[in-house]
């Protein structure tokens, strides 16, 4: 029997609450499915910033090297801890400690949660989002400079109102023709394996962004030739996020740099229903641990209520499941979260309903135990 070691970091915020969800899931299906699994929970983000001045430890990395996957619930609250400190510490340093390059977020609407637009209907809507997650602009390279300061000194002659400035900061993004490649391909193999419209659509902004954005480019038309049997197309960031909302049907596999996939999977979320319905995967081709995470935050505004939507967290688990090699499981789990929501005895606040994470939580089991024995 497998049995897989999971590091859960349940985070700030509402992340313990729909985490706790996601481990009464997992619970209960994994006997009827047959795996056996462990799991370590590590207390990192703002409560251990707190504490230990940061958020987590030294070697945190190396720990979580001995998992087989990570369940992250979130991190961040900016009423304990400076948001620029600790608002994703931890997450950008597993992503880029394991090469997490892969950042897979499905778009795909569940009948019965709410749903924004007045077309197409939302059964019309299959896509991913593939968003590049170890470069560009979230490297974190730059600094803060003074106008006089030498290392700026071109810079500041650049534009009247840089020279005059009290302060210039510069973000410098990095785009890697290796790193371009691997996120690029995988969009392509990935359009290759859903066997849907069987189309790749490019995140772009090369008018504007003439350097990193013409790498992505020309990575991606090279990518492009090498896969004949998928359609290729780029759009630039701004005309694709209209696109997004007036047809999304039109959509398969998107790949984006980092910043504009971001952006772009909260807007998305949208589609869903919210934040509280989108899932994401942090993939690494490494023999390092991937890491699994809903695309929400820890939405302070609505933390410690208990009515934190635990679908996104749930779908979450469902991509884990599908990862260790638990197909059963994770289908169940999937179809479990779909049913719920169908039904829609079991809402809530943000669904209009009244009902709690737990309740949320407690149906998917049910539902998810008994699509289990019936597979
Ligand atoms: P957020 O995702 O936490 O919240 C945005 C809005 O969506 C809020 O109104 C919130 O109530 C709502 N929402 C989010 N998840 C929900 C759910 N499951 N059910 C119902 N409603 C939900 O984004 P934010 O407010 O920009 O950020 C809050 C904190 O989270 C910040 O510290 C930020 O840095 C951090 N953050 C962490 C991650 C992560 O851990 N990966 C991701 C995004 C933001
Ligand atoms: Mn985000």
């Amino acid at each position: 029997m497998a049995k897989h070691r999971i590091a859960v970091i349940d985070g700030d915020g509402i992340g313990p609450e729909v985490v706790a969800e996601v481990m009464r899931v997992l619970e209960a299906v994994a006997g009827p499915a047959g795996f056996e699994y462990e799991t370590t929970f590590f207390p990192w983000g703002c409560r251990y910033y707190v504490e230990h001045g940061h958020t987590m430890p030294a070697d945190g990395i190396e720990i979580l090297s001995r998992y087989d996957a990570i369940f992250l619930g979130a991190v961040g609250d900016p009423r304990i801890a400076p948001e620029e400190v600790t608002g994703v510490g931890p997450v950008l340093a597993i992503r880029f400690g394991f090469d997490q390059y892969a950042n897979i977020r499905p778009v795909k609407p569940l009948p019965g949660a709410p749903y924004p637009l007045a077309r197409p209907t939302p059964d019309e809507i299959d896509f991913t989002v593939v968003r590049e997650a170890t470069e560009g602009i979230y490297v974190g390279l730059g600094g803060r400079f003074a106008p006089d300061d030498p290392q700026v000194a071109e810079i500041a002659a650049m534009r009247k109102i840089f020279g005059r400035s009290k302060e210039l900061a510069l973000q410098t993004g990095v785009y890697s023709e290796a790193g371009c490649r691997r996120v690029i391909e995988r969009a392509f193999r990935l359009a290759e394996e859903r066997d849907g419209k069987r189309l790749v659509t490019s995140a772009t902004k090369a008018n504007a962004m003439k350097h990193g954005m013409a790498l992505w480019n020309d990575v991606f038309a090279d990518v492009a030739s090498k896969h004949p049997d998928v359609r290729s197309e780029w759009n630039n960031i701004d005309a694709l996020s209209m696109r997004f909302v007036l047809k999304p049907e039109s959509l398969d596999v998107v790949v984006a740099p980092n910043l504009f996939g971001d952006i772009l999977t909260d807007l998305s979320a949208a589609l869903l229903g919210g934040l509280g319905f989108a899932p994401s995967a942090n993939l690494t081709d490494s023999h390092f641990p991937s890491m699994f995470e809903p695309c929400h935050g820890s939405a302070p505004d609505i933390a410690g209520k208990g009515i934190a939507n635990p679908t996104a967290a749930l779908l979450t688990l469902a991509m884990m499941l599908e990862h260790l090699g638990e197909d059963v499981a994770a289908r169940a789990v999937e179809d479990g979260v779909r049913e719920v929501v169908a039904r829609g005895a079991v809402r809530t606040p943000d669904m209009g309903g009244s009902a709690s994470t737990e309740d949320m939580g407690q149906a998917v089991a049910e539902a998810a135990v008994r699509l289990v024995e019936c597979a």
